[in-house]
């Protein structure tokens, strides 16, 4: 690789001192990290035994890139693949957050979901997280990820920013995950140091400035929002630290670390405000940046909604037995399809609708016709779906070619839907019709390349 770092890049640096810029300058002569996040809710065998990221317990790093498409597991949600840098927002939030609390969270922009994912592994099954992604092009690949992921308490909505208006002092965990101008991802995706310069800079940081203007009165009294980029520029970093303590009712919030971790600790030029940033010549990640904040509590009254008032879709549950553990459960209907949902989130169903796009709630698990139920793709990735459901186990070669929505020929012992499972993981559903199987992989998630067999 001849990656060269734009010097418009460090001539902006004005209070950070980067150490070492000609090794900077180096690590991007190297070729970037690889990294996955292993879900602690499907274990399985991949890369159980490979180096373990620091800051994040489940974080892996692989010597090589392998071709992830081929691995069935990767389309079980037994792994993600993220930037190692960016788990560092495990360890962060655990220093400011007790997960044993019945938290509501949301993530503002999540689209692809690694930041999503690993919150909803952190949160119990009582938590609720919303994740947003206003750009409607990314939001299928967001819900696609997370339906992987396979947690009932994770919903998907689509939002801009302003629409959270009328959503004042509920969440107590938001994370703003800015769009930014990248340099931190230079060494995975060179070609954006074409198109790089001073002016994205400045126009990322007022966007920046809005999108956070746009989603603070979201954040509950007492709860933390978390400030992240994958820029060094100082602009859209420290600088906006310095504009969030200025403007708004917070703490800044210091995260314990052991050195040896090479994490930089930066305070903000005018507030003092702490700052994390990781660079790649410094640690095994890439370019990335993180501020926690604590919203004072003023003693105006938490959003509290009513428990009561969002039950009028509610369905009957008898159906789903077969399938999964009811109690503690609601069943929604929406356009002839059942929701399942914490009983515990009912109020949100009805209050977000009133406010916001929700384009997934719990987990959709299918049509019920004439007393049985034709489940949806998600209830086969649903973390929770009972083991003891009809399933036939297969090879790797068959699990390729199911998720590439081929007709497989396998053995079924009896006529009826089975889950499709690979190493004990569910891929998805077939029914057997005595004649033949149907594939009923959902379309849009299948891999397209026919030749991957010959790639593994
Ligand atoms: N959190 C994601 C993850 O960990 O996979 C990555 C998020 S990416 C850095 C920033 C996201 O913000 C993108 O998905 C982008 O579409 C979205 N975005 C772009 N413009 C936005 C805006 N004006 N308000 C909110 N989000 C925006």
């Amino acid at each position: 690789m001849n990656l060269s770092l734009p010097q418009a890049l460090f001539e902006s640096f004005s209070h950070i001192t980067v150490p070492d810029i000609d090794q900077l300058n180096q690590a991007h002569q190297l070729p970037p990290v690889v990294s996955v996040r292993l879900n602690p809710a499907k274990p399985s065998k991949a890369y159980a035994d490979a180096m373990s990221v620091p800051w994040c317990p489940e974080g892996r790093y692989l010597d090589q890139r392998p071709n992830f498409t081929a691995d069935p597991l990767l389309h079980a949600g037994c792994y993600y693949v993220q930037e190692a840098s960016s788990m560092f927002l495990e360890h962060a939030l655990k220093q400011v957050v007790d997960f044993s609390q019945r938290l509501m969270a949301l993530d503002l922009c999540a689209a692809p979901g690694g930041k999503s994912t690993l919150l909803a592994s952190l949160l119990n099954e009582q938590s609720l997280l919303l994740s947003n992604e206003v750009i409607p092009s990314r939001v299928s690949m967001l819900t696609e990820n997370l339906t992987k992921w396979g947690q009932l308490n994770t919903w998907v909505s689509s939002n801009d920013p302003k629409q959270f208006a009328p959503i004042n002092n509920l969440f107590d965990i938001v994370l703003v995950d800015a769009p930014c101008s990248g340099s931190g991802l230079f060494r995975k995706m060179p070609d954006f140091v074409n198109d790089w310069d001073m002016d994205t800079v400045h126009l990322c940081s007022q966007r920046q400035q809005r999108i956070l203007h746009d989603i603070f009165p979201s954040v509950k009294e007492d709860g933390i929002m978390v400030y992240m980029t994958c820029s060094f520029c100082e602009e859209e970093n420290e600088d906006i630290v310095d504009t969030i303590l200025q403007q708004f009712d917070v703490d800044t919030c210091h995260i314990d670390m052991p050195a040896e971790w090479g994490i930089i600790e930066t305070k903000s030029p005018a507030q003092q405000g702490y700052g994390y940033r990781f660079f790649p010549h410094l640690l095994k990640g890439e370019g990335f940046f993180l501020a926690c904040f604590k919203k004072r509590n003023s003693g105006e009254k938490p959003n509290k909604l009513d428990p009561n008032r969002s039950r009028k879709n509610k369905t009957d549950l008898t159906s789903l037995k077969p399938y999964v553990d009811i109690d503690n459960k609601l069943g929604l209907l929406q356009n002839d399809q059942l929701i399942l949902i914490e009983s515990a989130h009912a109020e949100f169903a009805e209050y977000f609708a009133q406010h916001l796009k929700v384009v997934k709630k719990g987990i959709l698990c299918g049509k019920v016709i004439r007393g049985e139920l034709i489940p949806e793709h998600e209830l086969a990735m649903y973390t929770k779906l009972r083991r003891d459901i009809p399933a036939v186990e297969v090879s790797l070669e068959e699990a390729v070619r199911y998720l590439q929505r081929e007709t497989i020929d396998i053995e079924c012992p009896a006529k009826g839907w089975f889950v499709v499972r690979y190493e004990g993981h569910n891929l998805g559903w077939i029914k057997n019709l005595g004649n033949r199987m149907n594939n009923y992989y959902p379309s849009h998630y299948r891999i397209l390349n026919k030749n991957i067999l010959d790639q593994i």
